[in-house]
């Protein structure tokens, strides 16, 4: 069992092989250098490099959507796939016209797409929001599905919801970063309600 959370040595950051737990996931030496092996794949070392080359970069100058865009860039995608949330349909079209800015063609696809009620897929009436009315359930798959027809080079998610995500993701054929993380109780901050969980967020967490 690995409790990197709970680990006051963190000798992985100092190199300080000596002073590690016992229970280290670097004491897993075989399973370390297959991963070492996996970023050396054709599919992933440019990628995983661009990406870590970007910290440096821009480091604590480029917020995400920039980096996101440099990414993008430095990658010579053309292509993008974009999935977002109705919720954020304002902010969908602000990064559609930013990404185009930067010389990038975007494909979108609104989580509602396919205007199907909830019921249909199994969700009961009376766990809808509004019970007894239309509402179209969130189409995660089907969001992937169209990007991967589209052949999107890359993927961004805008704002799906917690598991609606992980199935997007999931099916997406192209690699997904999230621009936005969904948290409708904190502008879309979850940070905001770890940083606070000792204090304002105290009784509203388990
Ligand atoms: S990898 Fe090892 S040293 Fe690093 S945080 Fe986890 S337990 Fe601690």
């Amino acid at each position: 069992m690995y409790t990197c959370a709970n680990c006051t040595v963190q000798a992985c950051s100092v190199r300080d092989a000596e002073k590690r737990p016992k229970n280290c996931p670097m004491e897993q030496e075989a399973l370390m250098a297959e991963a070492q092996r996996r970023y050396q794949l054709p599919e992933n070392r440019d990628f995983y490099v661009t990406a870590s080359e970007l910290e440096a970069l821009g480091y604590c100058q480029w917020p995400r959507i920039k980096e996101t865009i440099e990414l993008c860039l430095r990658m010579g995608y053309t292509k993008v796939g974009l999935a977002f949330c109705r919720g954020l349909r304002k902010e969908a079209k602000v990064v559609d016209g930013l990404l185009r800015r930067a010389g990038l063609e975007v494909i979108s696809v609104i989580c509602k797409t396919g205007g199907v009620d909830k019921t249909q897929c199994g969700i009961p009436d009376e766990h809808k929001v509004h019970p007894g009315r239309y509402e179209p359930m969130c189409n995660p798959i089907a969001q992937a599905m169209l990007l991967n027809e589209q052949q999107t080079q890359f993927n961004i998610a805008l704002g799906l919801c917690v598991g609606h995500d992980s199935m997007f993701y999931k099916y997406s054929d192209a690699l997904v970063t999230t621009l936005v993380a969904k948290d409708r109780v904190t502008g879309h901050n979850p940070a905001a309600a770890i940083y606070c969980s000792e204090g304002y967020f105290k009784d509203r967490l388990l």
